[in-house]
């Protein structure tokens, strides 16, 4: 098997190092793929090729970006078939579920280089005495994009196209689990040499990118831990990093709502993606009103869900994308049922090949359980039963993550408080809504820095201010 090669200033390159990680398909537990476990000198190479093409493409104008990112963009959406298979084999999304956010994907994509036309990378203002004030948007040189593998097209394309079109040049770094999407995407690449480049690997690739003294911003999308390691090394080294965290997203179910449609979206919201969204509903809290129905139609609605290889089209859920994952997951659930929560469906690992999860929903958790406190990252539902909304939406608040949160209500008055929530996203009576282009910063544990929208633009660019006075110079 021909390891895969790192896409540095515009060539396929070898790895400096001969080091090589395994792919593995987690539904068959096969090796896919290999590829270089990453070295600082790969890093090197990579950000140098970087740093000498960032001048040359700073200088085009942005039209001009914006229309050569569009043709990349382009290119990827007619190859959403093949970069939807790719991540079935590495991370076992269901190919189907692929294709849409692949679409998802260049969607963001697309939205980020609409925004560019309206967005001022140069203001100007004149003074009583007749001088100019000009702040000018520059480019923060080479940026590093760091991603995870549960949407491993997505989270490259939502976070390039702002960072290319403001001028700066990129060095991607997809995660180890997840490589073979990217590479592809670097495949159709349509950007001149060096302006965006690929290096493979997992830490020993990802931590020596971070400290780069090259690298003007870090763009990285991951775990908590991870994610404040290089939060901690950005300060030290004074440079601006972008953190995108994991989450434990709470959502409410009111009184009001009918309680087998929300149990049909909550079953959704939880299961989609095998749970591996950064917004899964992790932390479900329904009116006691209204629990028995609800429970009954999320655990019939667990059980509507298929399982197996996502290259067979009908089944709805791939595996885990790993042992590790699962264990994670299964961790959770045994530590809830010691201490006291009721299994309802699922909960059993599936003997033979694949990584698989069964969707299973809990009750009678409290929140002091793994599965209420820490990212499970997996089909699981755990359901606390709440006597007012108000209850509801005080646990909901009490997490250290804060990405988004949903609530199902037909309460104006509980919509309104809702937004209180400590969260970066609010879902009101939908979830995954909003529009690509929507600008949020997480909350606590969940990250640091807005994103979408010109909050990207401002994130890619530092504003110069220059004063000019008249008289001096003609
Ligand atoms: P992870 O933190 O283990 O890895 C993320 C990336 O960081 C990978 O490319 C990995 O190789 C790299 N990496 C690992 N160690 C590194 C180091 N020391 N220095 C630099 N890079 C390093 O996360 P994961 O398991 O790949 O992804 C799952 C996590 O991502 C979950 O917590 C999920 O919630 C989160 N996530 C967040 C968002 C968001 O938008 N907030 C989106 C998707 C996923």
């Amino acid at each position: 098997m021909t390891p895969l090669r790192n896409f540095i200033g515009g060539t396929w390159t070898e790895s400096a190092d001969p080091v090589r990680l395994d792919v593995v398909n987690p539904a068959t537990e096969e090796v896919v793929a290999r590829i270089p476990a990453g070295s600082p000198l790969d890093v090197n190479k990579a950000v140098t090729a970087a740093t000498v093409a960032q001048p040359e493409w700073h200088a085009y104008p942005v039209a001009e970006r914006v229309h050569l990112v569009d043709a990349w963009a382009d290119g990827i959406a007619e190859h959403a078939a093949e970069l939807a298979e790719l991540e079935c084999q590495e991370m076992g999304k269901p190919a189907a579920a692929g294709r849409f956010f692949v679409a998802g994907g260049v969607a963001a994509l697309k939205a980020s280089l609409a925004d560019a036309a309206t967005y001022s990378f140069e203001t100007s203002t004149m003074h009583d005495g007749g001088g100019t004030t000009r702040i000018i948007r520059n480019p923060l040189g080479v940026a590093a994009v760091i991603t995870p593998w549960n949407f491993p097209v997505a989270a490259v394309l939502s976070a390039v196209g702002a960072l290319l079109v403001a001028g700066n040049t990129i060095v991607v770094k997809p995660s180890e689990k997840s490589p073979l999407s990217t590479a592809r995407l670097f495949e159709l690449l349509t950007l001149p040499p060096g302006v965006a480049n690929l290096v493979l690997g997992d830490g020993r690739a990802g931590e020596p990118l971070t400290e780069h003294p090259g690298v003007g911003l870090i763009h990285f999308t991951g775990s908590v831990p991870v994610g404040r390691a290089i939060g901690a090394k950005a300060g030290h080294g004074l440079r601006r990093a972008l953190l995108e965290l994991g989450g434990k997203d709470p959502v409410i179910v009111d009184t009001g709502v009918d309680p087998v449609v929300t149990a049909q979206a909550v079953a959704h919201g939880t299961f989609v993606n095998t749970g591996q969204i950064c917004t899964s509903m992790e932390r479900i809290y329904v009116h006691r009103d209204i629990a028995t129905p609800f429970i009954d139609a999320l655990v019939t609605a667990a059980e509507t869900y298929t399982l197996g290889d996502g290259d067979d089209e009908a089944k709805m859920l791939g595996p885990l994308v790993d042992a590790r994952r699962r264990d994670v997951v299964h961790a959770h659930v045994t530590d809830a049922v010691a201490r006291g929560a009721k299994v309802h469906t699922g909960g059993v690992l599936p003997g033979g090949k694949g990584f698989y999860y069964p969707p299973t929903v809990l009750t009678d958790v409290d929140d002091t359980m793994l599965v209420m406190t820490e990212e499970t990252f997996g089909p699981v539902a755990p359901v606390r039963i709440v006597d007012s909304f108000e209850d509801g939406l005080r646990l909901a608040g009490r997490s250290r993550f804060g990405l988004a949160a949903t609530i199902y209500t037909d309460n104006p008055a509980h919509a309104k408080a809702a937004e209180t929530l400590p969260a970066g996203i609010i879902w009101i009576n939908q979830w995954q809504g909003g529009g690509p282009d929507r600008v949020f910063e997480p909350a606590g544990d969940s990250g640091v820095g807005a994103v979408g929208g010109h909050a990207a633009y401002d994130a890619a660019t530092r504003p110069s201010a220059i004063h000019r006075e008249p008289g001096l110079v003609t």
